[in-house]
């Protein structure tokens, strides 16, 4: 009998699933692309990286989030017979004003959470349907929140505010902040293997298909480059980062675009993918000869050493650099293009140690490091703790 705490990241067409032992060691990893779709995939893999066999798939074996969860549960069975799910932990994106920690999720809950929809209307409502798979698929097993917005609720007021009228920010309309599990993981790594640093000013580069940079101070969030949605900020793979309002006013007046339009604009247009006209994936555009796809990874370079000025700035000075997500870890190349001529505020790149994927890169004053990140750990701790309230 194994008894296991399963995390769940539920996306529009993505299911990541975790499967932990109850002293949190990692037992299996799942990551089902393309839900809905014919060339719908799941790759599943054991604790050292080694594929899962596969069973043979029913044709709507993919079809729904709920569906991938009962296929990959059936793979996470057949490996760890008699296994026994005693907690499920949820990635939730927004937890709004007054969610900063972890909590069980009741009926209740999940009403207040589904109003948040319209704040992240791309991915609440596709967490909230993983947790309804859950308790279909889990019945009775608690299921625990854990919300990317809580590790940046402590932002003073002038990081959480936008220069509008002040109703809207008691309304709701706030610089929330998100990747937060993964600024909670690094911080958390940092705190444990370098607690000099941790105490001091750490930017963290969060770098993936979406990207975003969090300032963090003495372990705590005080910035980041997202705002009130996570189209802000850094140029992602398709999202545009940060834009002048003018320009959606001026393509609803002349353009005739409605919101749905913009939206998809955007979200998923715009970024590498829409700069580059090549492709959203940075291995891509770093192999390609094409003019826009090099225009395309200089733009995303070079917003990424502004912001990181900007957030060296709100901390008044900074001690570390992080990189991270899938850019950040395995791309040298871009780890070098964002620290090129950083020299004036601490920051170089040794060019050997960046080649060689070492986990400490930097030259100068300024500590540059790459630390794998862990969301699924972060979710899968915030179970176990909420778990352990809940039989005591
Ligand atoms: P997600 O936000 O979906 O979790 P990831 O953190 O997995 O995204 O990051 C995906 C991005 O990482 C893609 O743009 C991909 O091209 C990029 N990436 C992964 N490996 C490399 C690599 N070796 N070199 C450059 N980019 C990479």
């Amino acid at each position: 009998m194994t008894r296991a705490i399963l995390t769940l990241n539920s996306g529009s067409s993505s299911l990541k699933l975790g499967l932990f032992s109850e002293t949190l060691e990692t037992l299996a990893m799942a990551h089902v692309d393309r839900i809905g779709r014919r060339e719908a995939a799941m790759q599943i893999k054991d604790a050292a990286g080694k594929p899962l066999p596969m069973p043979e798939h029913a044709p709507n074996a993919f079809k729904t989030n709920g569906a991938a969860l009962r296929t990959a549960l059936e793979v996470f069975q057949a490996d760890f017979p008699g296994l026994e799910v005693v907690a499920v932990g949820h990635r939730v994106v927004h937890g709004g004003v007054n969610h900063a920690a972890p909590l069980r999720l009741t009926e209740e809950i999940m009403k207040d959470l589904a109003r948040l929809a319209p704040f992240a209307p791309l991915h609440q409502p596709h967490n909230l349907a993983g947790v309804r798979a859950s308790v279909d698929t889990f019945p009775g097993v608690p299921n625990i929140a854990c919300f990317d917005t809580a590790f940046h609720r402590g932002h003073p007021f002038v990081n959480d505010t936008y220069a509008l009228p002040h109703r809207y920010y008691e309304k709701g309309i706030r610089r929330y902040g998100f990747h937060g599990l993964s600024y909670d993981y690094i911080s958390g790594e940092l705190a444990r293997t370098e607690p000099e640093l941790a105490a001091g000013r750490v930017v963290v580069a969060h770098l993936g298909s979406g990207a975003s940079m969090c300032a963090i101070r003495g372990g705590r969030s005080i910035e980041s480059t997202m705002g009130f949605s996570a189209v802000d900020g850094l140029p992602m793979g398709t999202r545009t980062g940060q834009i002048d309002p003018g320009i959606l006013m001026y393509l609803m007046d002349e353009e005739g675009m409605d919101s749905h339009q913009i939206s998809d604009l955007l979200y998923k247009e715009s970024g590498l993918l829409g700069m580059s006209g090549v492709s959203n994936d940075m291995r891509t555009l770093e192999a390609s000869e094409e003019p826009h796809a090099a225009e395309a990874v200089d733009y995303f370079t070079y917003r990424i050493r502004r912001e990181l000025a900007g957030l060296a700035a709100a901390m008044g000075g900074i001690d570390g650099l992080v990189f991270c997500g899938g850019i950040g870890e395995n791309s040298p190349h871009i780890r070098a293009r964002v620290c090129e001529d950083l020299g004036w505020l601490g920051i170089g790149v040794d060019p050997i140690r960046n080649l060689a994927h070492e986990r400490e890169i930097g030259t100068g004053k300024v500590r540059v490091l790459v630390i794998p990140t862990n969301e699924e750990i972060v979710i899968a701790r915030a179970a176990q703790a909420v778990l352990a309230t809940i039989e005591d």
